[in-house]
């Protein structure tokens, strides 16, 4: 029998809820409680959830095994530092920092106190990658449109730590190799960030990335287009559906819609962190990959805000 990892939520606003609500489900989790600044949202999450309100950061630490870091992202990195000092496995939510200083101390934190740390890069476990990834060959081309209405939540970054960010994870755990060139534009339409971006990443093999993200958009889309010698790939993430073309010998067409699963994303990211605490193996979406994301998430808004200035 083994025994529960005992877990916490910190942060329990929009995001930090759902993550309360699927650790429940999470027959190797006890989820001990929650911690938010906000003690009225703390104990309205603990009663619902029927687990402890801490009041403050070093109670719920003291009482976990692990803990999601839901907070915003400019507290990532206070909030994470602290939960890791405590010995602490720690999952956090994307952009795993706002600074890429801040997110290497984090990496290290973790490694020296041997504890587990996952990035919330949920597309890794959406049910179309996934379904994707089994047929995958050599992607030459990718293309992404990630589109959203404005929302004020997320808007203390740039669309490119808020959005993009997902899109340079999967880019990256597609193609592993190298961005030897980056290209961008963007433009801050609603907040005083930039709120649209666009980016073509160029690979050491070759291989070229052309990401759009906005949260400017009066509808919500999430696609990833993927072409690779004689296939095309089309995968619909808000749906989750694939659409293929494939060419044959006689240069002739197939279209296929290949079935995807309908599965809860976020109770598959939380049960692969818990999975790889209790077996002691490697996070699926580890410190280092998080890092990798948002290395290149900052260039480009480096990018974006240097012609902003011109
Ligand atoms: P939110 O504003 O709804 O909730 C954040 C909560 O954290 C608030 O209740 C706030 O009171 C609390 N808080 C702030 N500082 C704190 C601290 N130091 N200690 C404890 N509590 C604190 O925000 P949200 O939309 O839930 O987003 C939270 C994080 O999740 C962000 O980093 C965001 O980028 C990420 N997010 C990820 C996805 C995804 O697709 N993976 C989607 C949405 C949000």
């Amino acid at each position: 029998m083994i025994k529960p990892i005992k877990f916490g939520v910190i942060g329990v606003g929009h995001l930090g809820n759902f993550h309360a609500q699927q650790l429940k489900k999470i027959h190797t989790v006890r989820l001990v409680g929650v911690f938010d600044l906000n003690s009225s949202l703390c104990k309205k999450a603990a009663k619902k959830y029927d687990v402890f309100a801490f009041n403050n950061i070093n109670d719920i630490l003291n009482n976990c095994d692990a803990v999601s870091v839901v907070t915003p992202t400019l507290s990532h990195y206070k909030v994470a530092k602290a939960a890791l000092q405590s010995r602490c496995h720690v999952f956090i939510e994307k952009p795993m920092a706002h600074k890429i200083i801040e997110a290497e101390e984090i990496v290290s934190l973790a490694n020296k106190n041997k504890v587990k740390l996952q990035i919330g890069h949920i597309e890794r476990f959406n049910p179309a990658y996934r379904a994707f990834c089994k047929t995958l060959r050599k992607p030459l081309f990718i293309e992404s449109h990630r589109l959203s209405p404005f929302n004020i939540r997320g808007s203390d970054v740039a669309v490119i730590l808020d959005l993009m960010i997902h899109d340079i994870d999967l880019v990256l755990d597609l193609v592993q190799d190298e961005v030897i060139n980056i290209n961008a534009s963007g433009a801050s339409v609603v907040s005083s960030f930039v709120d649209l971006a666009n980016a073509r990443l160029t690979f050491n093999n070759g291989v070229v990335a052309n990401l759009t993200a906005s949260r400017v958009s009066d509808k919500q889309m999430r696609q990833l287009r993927i072409f690779e010698k004689n296939c095309y790939s089309a995968l619909d993430l808000h749906v989750p559906a694939i659409k293929c073309l494939t060419v044959n010998d006689k240069k002739e067409i197939k279209n296929s819609l290949i079935k995807v699963k309908k599965e809860n994303a976020l109770f598959l990211e939380l049960q692969s962190f818990v999975q790889s605490i209790i077996t002691d193996t490697k996070t699926l979406v580890s410190g280092e990959e998080g890092l990798n994301a948002l290395k290149i998430a900052i260039k480009i808004q480096k990018i974006i805000e240097k012609q902003k200035n011109n």
